[in-house]
């Protein structure tokens, strides 16, 4: 049985559907004996999905604001 260390490392390819079937299988068995590694695994779901709406809103209604960012990182290089 994998420890919340291991699950917690695992916890973005898990997500990603990176992890092999048995892996998925021994975090899966993990998640449902384990409150903290459900409340990370929430957790982590939250942020990655708040990340890709902020994303997504900032590349549809706000292009010039892109604009920007693109030109300040290529002004860093
Ligand atoms: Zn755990």
């Amino acid at each position: 049985m994998l420890n919340c260390k291991e699950v917690s490392h695992l916890a973005t390819d898990h997500l990603e559907g990176q992890c092999s079937l048995p892996t998925r299988l021994k975090i899966r068995l993990h998640l449902l004996i384990c409150r903290h590694c459900r409340r990370f695994r929430a957790h982590l779901l939250l942020s990655r999905r708040t990340a890709a709406r902020l994303a997504h809103e900032l590349w549809t209604e706000q292009p010039q604001t892109v604009a920007k960012i693109q030109q300040a990182l290529k002004n860093n290089k």
